[in-house]
């Protein structure tokens, strides 16, 4: 009922904000008249004179309907392509930083083009988000041209590239690139040395395609650098080898009550938890197998990690399942994709869930990684001063987008009235009835000479419907792990006739699927020359059939976790106002069925009596079904929240420390802020002596020592006070001039080489000492997170106390630095400098400065 007034509020503003709309798409149709006048020189002239009006005071809003007709007419002149209302429509949304829902097929990569050459009159770069490589260089290809021919450069960012290539890229107007890249971009250009090495501008405007899938599905991930730590093979084989002494709890509804078991899994969220008895049970195998001593308890600080383990031995066990969740190819753990059902080559599982997985198959176990730098997906777009995102699928989401990156979504309507006929779920008692029917289906449009994709939500499920196919004898494409422009040609041939596609859920997403089926070689050639050729007219008669068959039918193999991903399966049929059908199938073996679906369902199953190989349909299943689903999507909302929600508090540490870490790289006298720290140091090194405000004889012997091994301080007290007898009274005065006396014997030396060299000496420990502190601080903390639910034990709320924690954390971090960078300084500009001055002085004169940071964190002390 509420969630029926919510919907109708939403749609009625919806409607609301696209009548207003609506005045401004008038405004730009009224302006096209004029500009058809124009050579293609001045309507070229326009980018620069929208670019001075914009110095003189006029704003993007005030430039928008002008600058939208501009492209439109650049458009029809290069493209032959004139921007439908609609897509104006979606233009203007995006440019208002909200989320524009446009389905399959409306155009949203030409739709891109007119927000993209209005934010980047400014100057600033704009960067257009794709969801792979493929798409981020078919993209930038294709509107390349358009862009140009309006005077504004293009760049494209993909994995692989060169430094000097990356940098051109972000220095183009309009930058085409993947989430990917962009991320690990930002978090390479805050582990350099130095400006030249950086290729981000700054972070101005991102326009994100298929926004759901990169904002949402994405988002549990987090962007990982890591370098390789020693081994740790034999920890995992040895946690692993523990595995069968445990026994689990397969009760769906686990009560702390129930006593027998040493763990439950948790399959809703994918977790392992341990009970009591198992924790006392584990205690003892560990000691048994000397991982403790006797007297040692687990719940020591440096023993937890063995419970951390011990819960990814299980997790890899009993959750993550051989050829669902990955599989083993040449000794290697592959990952399989849980949403798309793609092979992820090359990723691995962070936490050393990877390696518990590789000692559970025993194949060869990679070294554990620590985590150079990280960043969430989320935190990475929330960079952007300006933000937007279009997909066919947005509006499930709707809340989220807002909640976390305050960004509204609009219902663009459709260019051509939708007309796919969408059916009602067919649900069966068995897996194998279902897959009778799905065969049945298949069959039938084969018959009508009809284009059928097939979507499943796992390869092996592609797998078993292919393998029952082929000894029917149809001839049909399986799509799981290819490469994106591959699926790509067999996506856009899935709409020729009797073509039967089978592809997990998202495969080839990005590209149309066009009934008739189009060769993408070919596509180019059809747009610009518009003339009757025999592809045309071979293509023609294709369409014809296919449309006269009902155009492209859709199945569903099982409802996916999340409603978005269904509609964007049912989304690939009925473009541009294209005839096409879509049913998904359903039976009671199904996961989602079985493990979110009310007892309702089932029971009504049972009263109506159903028997083998017969089907059900009915609209109250459908919401049924609909209930069940948003139960998994506010679960998994909930999941990606708490990792935001975690990922926050690392978040304002890691733009301290990128703050800290740029101050230091722009700096260009970095000495005085290091007399600055050295005086806070010394200071603080002097009051665990000297308490009160009269001076003590007694201590100064120790205190001179302590200054002497930790400044370099070679100097009598007792000759200061001989001196000034007044200082007996004054401890600050006292305090100020041993400061000065060690700030200036720490300058002399520094003087003995270059301005230059010492600036850099001073640079390169502080930065170098950052990062590693920084580097050490990430993986404590992501340890943190890992262990702090065991809190819950002690009745304390493992959020809170992880913030509080962190926090200390960080704060003892910050000091640390400080201490570490006065003690590697000294240490470099006394102990044996009159042997290296040179060696230094020399390297800078080379300008090798890599060998340079070498040199000095070979000198770094880290106590
Ligand atoms: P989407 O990303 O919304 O699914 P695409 O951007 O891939 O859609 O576009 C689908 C097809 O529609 C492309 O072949 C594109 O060239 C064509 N198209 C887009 N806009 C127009 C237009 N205004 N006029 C003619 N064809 C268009
Ligand atoms: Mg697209």
């Amino acid at each position: 009922m509420l969630g029926k007034i919510i919907n109708n509020f939403f749609l009625s503003r919806n409607e609301r904000i696209l009548k207003n709309l609506n005045e401004i798409v008038v405004k730009i149709n009224m302006l096209e008249k004029d500009l058809l006048q124009l050579t293609d020189y001045e309507l070229k002239k326009k980018t620069d004179e929208f670019k001075l009006r914009l110095k003189y005071g006029d704003t993007l809003d005030s430039l928008l309907p002008e600058a939208f007709s501009v492209v439109r007419e650049a458009s029809k002149r290069v493209f032959g392509m004139r921007h439908f209302d609609v897509q104006i429509l979606g233009g203007i949304i995006l440019h208002k930083q909200s989320i524009a829902e446009m389905r399959t097929g409306e155009g949203k990569t030409l739709t891109a083009t007119l927000p993209a050459y209005l934010n980047a009159l400014l100057g600033d770069g704009v960067h257009i988000v794709t969801m792979n490589d493929y798409l981020a260089n078919r993209d930038a290809n294709k509107n390349r041209v358009l862009f140009e021919f309006l005077g504004l450069s293009v760049g494209v960012n993909v994995s692989g590239i060169s430094q000097e290539d990356k940098k051109k890229a972000y220095l183009a107007d309009i930058t085409y690139g993947t989430n990917h890249e962009y991320g690990f971009d930002y978090l390479r250009d805050n582990m350099v040395f130095c400006n030249k090495q950086k290729v981000q501008r700054k972070l101005h405007f991102a326009l994100v395609d298929e926004v759901d899938s990169i904002l949402i599905d994405e988002a549990r991930t987090p962007l990982v650098i890591s370098g390789p730590i020693e081994n740790s093979d034999f920890l995992y084989q040895k946690i692993n080898s523990l595995v069968p002494y445990l026994i689990p709890k397969n009760k769906k509804n686990y009560t702390e009550t129930d006593k027998i078991g040493d763990f439950y899994i948790d399959y809703k969220q994918r977790q392992v938890h341990l009970t009591e008895i198992g924790l006392i049970k584990l205690e003892r195998l560990l000691v048994k197998h000397n991982f403790l001593s006797k007297s040692e308890s687990l719940y020591l600080s440096k023993n937890i990690f063995f419970i951390h383990h011990v819960l990814l031995a299980l997790k890899a066990h009993y959750i993550f399942l051989k050829n669902i969740d990955y599989l083993v190819q040449n000794n290697k753990i592959i990952i399989v994709d849980e949403h798309t059902g793609r092979i992820m080559s090359g990723r691995r599982w962070s936490d050393g869930l990877h390696q518990a997985v590789e000692a559970k198959e025993k194949v060869l176990i990679h070294n554990d990684n620590q985590t150079l730098a990280s960043i969430t997906l989320q935190n990475y777009f929330r960079l952007y001063s300006k933000l937007s995102g279009m997909t066919g699928t947005a509006s499930t989401e709707a809340c989220e987008f807002n909640s976390i990156y305050n960004l509204d979504t609009v219902i663009i309507p459709t260019n051509k009235p939708m007309i796919r006929n969408d059916m009602s779920d067919l649900i069966y008692l068995s897996e194998f009835d279902k897959i009778n029917a799905i065969i049945s289906d298949i069959q039938d449009c084969v018959k009508r000479g009809q284009p059928v994709l097939v979507g499943t939500v796992s390869i092996e499920k592609s797998e078993k419907i292919s393998k029952i196919l082929k000894k029917i004898n149809i001839s049909h494409n399986v799509l799981n792990a290819k490469l994106h422009s591959k699926e790509a040609i067999i996506i856009s041939r899935a709409g020729e006739p009797k073509a039967v596609t089978i592809a997990t859920n998202m495969a080839g997403r990005g590209t149309d699927i066009v009934l008739g089926g189009i060769k993408l070689e070919t596509r180019k050639k059809q747009c610009i020359v518009n003339r009757k050729s025999v592809f045309q007219y071979s293509w023609n008669k294709k369409n014809h059939a296919v449309i006269k068959s009902g155009g492209l039918h859709i199945i569903g193999t099982e409802r996916h976790d999340s409603r978005r991903i269904d509609n964007q399966l049912r989304g690939r049929s009925g473009r541009q106002g294209d005839p096409g059908s879509s049913r998904f199938y359903l039976s009671l073996d199904d996961t989602l069925i079985r493990l979110f679906a009310s007892d309702n369902i089932i029971s009504f199953i049972k009263t109506i009596g159903m028997k083998k190989g017969q089907s059900i349909e009915h609209p109250w299943l459908n919401s049924a079904i609909e209930r069940a689903q948003k139960k998994v999507e506010n679960q998994n909302f909930d999941i990606r929240k708490q990792l935001l929600e975690y990922d926050n508090v690392i978040n304002e540490q890691r733009e301290v420390v990128y703050r800290e870490r740029n101050k230091l790289i722009n700096i260009s006298n970095i000495h005085d802020h290091i007399l600055k720290i050295l005086k806070d140091r010394i200071n603080f090194c002097i009051k665990q002596y000297i308490s009160g405000n009269t001076v003590n004889q007694d201590s100064f012997r120790s205190l001179e020592k302590e200054l002497k091994n930790n400044f370099y301080f070679i100097k009598s007290i007792n000759k200061f006070l001989e001196h000034d007898t007044t200082l007996y009274d004054n401890v600050d005065k006292l305090i100020d001039l041993i400061v000065t006396t060690i700030q200036f014997s720490y300058s002399k030396n520094t003087s003995l080489v270059s301005k230059k060299c010492s600036n850099m000496i001073e640079k390169s420990v502080m930065l170098q000492i950052l990062d590693i502190f920084w580097v050490e601080h990430l993986n404590s903390v992501d340890f943190l997170r890992q262990s702090i639910h065991l809190r819950g034990y002690a009745q304390q709320d493992p959020q809170q106390e992880y913030k509080r924690e962190s926090f200390f954390m960080f704060q003892s971090m910050l000091e640390s630095i400080k201490n570490n960078v006065i003690k590697s300084l000294v240490n470099i500009f006394y102990v044996d400098f009159e042997q290296k001055k040179n060696v230094y002085m020399n390297i800078i004169d080379r300008k090798d400065y890599n060998e340079f940071h070498l040199l000095i964190m070979k000198s770094i002390k880290i106590t």
